[in-house]
């Protein structure tokens, strides 16, 4: 299988236009910890210690990377640290790292002094532990999210991270597909799960991050962990399932009906409830094109459930971003009137959920472009009618 990846020169361009963004946001600096801005900005998948690591980026002079010794190693051998584009600071077992980042701020003329007032952030995943050492360091600093500088930027995703995000939305295609092809009666949610990560990281994965297999019931839960509950004819099953290629997410829904005989068909108030989801989530991949507001593509779906008499039993939001991190910057949701820009990658999932009875959900990822949105998802979006036996 051919696997996409980030061109080295990238983390080049993208360390450039963070600190152009923190300059003209008139900070001093962005403080970028272990996460997936780190990742974004070097491509270091650095581990989540309680040792810092810390990415200094001030709007001019050279990104500094302040690493513990003992994973100096792994931090060189990211790819933007192994071009050379951040300098590396490591500090010893017994050393404070809040001085080589108080160092590492001094370094740059228009920079915090530890006696200056200076606007800094810090990524939105620092430890709590972290920055509060880093405030009682620099007491007179003033402090903010980095988001607020990267994630407009990680928002657009280049043609790299699309190939990544439709590598993954592939697998995770054939994963559904291979499920719902296979035995389901007679089988545990739990089971089911299992053979999902199986097969996620067998079509290409590097790391299966979630199952939700909801079955009868069960799928009213949106988020229902996969149970011990045993799948029988007659019941309907939400199968949202995802993981990561090259750090990059799929994440896609698709529900079936498993009849356990060759001549079944779904319960009519099901199909009916499942005609206006299918409906409502077409309305809003139509909808979402650049310059649309988020909180437009969330209404698109959502006007469609509510006239249907659904308005109680769709009750979370239409969709999130999705890149690095699984759940991003742009939410599809009432009140966020951002509007959408081409690069943008979102889910579109909207669901319906019936308490005691059955619930159903169906979820894409599109890439929202000039022609409008793009799904990367190819499985098919209506009802499966499924036997189960496999
Ligand atoms: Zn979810
Ligand atoms: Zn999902
Ligand atoms: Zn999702």
């Amino acid at each position: 299988m051919s696997r996409g990846r980030i061109p080295v020169d990238r983390y080049r361009e993208r360390l450039g236009r963070a600190q152009d963004a923190v300059g003209r946001a008139g900070d001093a600096a962005a403080l970028v910890g272990v996460g997936t801005d780190l990742r974004w900005l070097i491509g270091y998948e650095a581990m989540p210690l309680e040792r810092l690591t810390l990415l200094v980026l001030r709007p001019s002079g050279r990104p500094i990377l302040i690493v513990p010794r003992l994973e100096r190693s792994a931090a060189l051998a990211a790819p933007g640290a192994a071009a050379g584009y951040v300098d590396l600071v490591t500090w010893d077992e017994t050393d404070d790292p809040i001085r080589n980042v108080v160092q590492a701020l001094n370094g740059s003329p228009n920079a915090a002094t530890p006696g200056e007032a200076a606007a800094l952030r810090v990524s939105d995943s620092l430890r709590a532990a972290f920055l509060l050492r880093l405030q009682a360091a620099l007491p007179h600093a003033r402090f903010g999210l980095a988001s607020a500088v990267t994630s407009p930027l990680r928002q657009v995703k280049d043609a790299d991270e699309i190939a990544l995000l439709t590598e993954a939305a592939h697998a995770a295609d054939r994963t559904v597909a291979a499920i719902f092809a296979g035995r389901l009666i007679d089988r545990t949610e739990a089971d089911v799960a299992r053979e999902v990560r199986e097969r996620l990281v067998a079509e290409g994965h590097d790391t299966a991050d979630f199952a939700i297999v909801a079955s009868g019931p069960n799928a009213a839960s949106p988020h229902h962990e996969a149970s011990a509950r045993v799948i029988g004819s007659g019941d309907s099953i939400v199968l949202d399932i995802g993981g990561s290629v090259g750090g990059y997410h799929s994440d896609v829904t698709r529900t079936a009906w498993v009849t356990g005989a060759r001549d079944g068909a779904p319960e009519p108030a099901f199909a009916e409830l499942f005609s206006v989801l299918l409906r409502a989530q077409a309305a809003a991949r139509s909808a979402a094109r650049p310059g649309v507001a988020c909180m437009d593509v969330d209404a698109a779906a959502r006007d469609i459930i509510d006239a249907a008499g659904f308005a109680d039993a769709f009750f979370h939001r239409t969709g999130h971003g999705i890149g690095l991190d699984g759940h991003e910057d742009p939410y599809l949701v009432s009140g966020n009137a951002a509007p959408l820009a081409a690069g943008n990658a979102f889910s579109i999932e909207p669901g319906i959920y019936l308490e005691d009875r059955f619930g159903a959900r169906i979820e894409d990822i599109v890439v929202c472009s000039a022609e409008g949105s793009k799904e990367l998802n190819r499985a098919d979006r209506d009802l499966a009618v499924v036997t189960g036996l496999g």
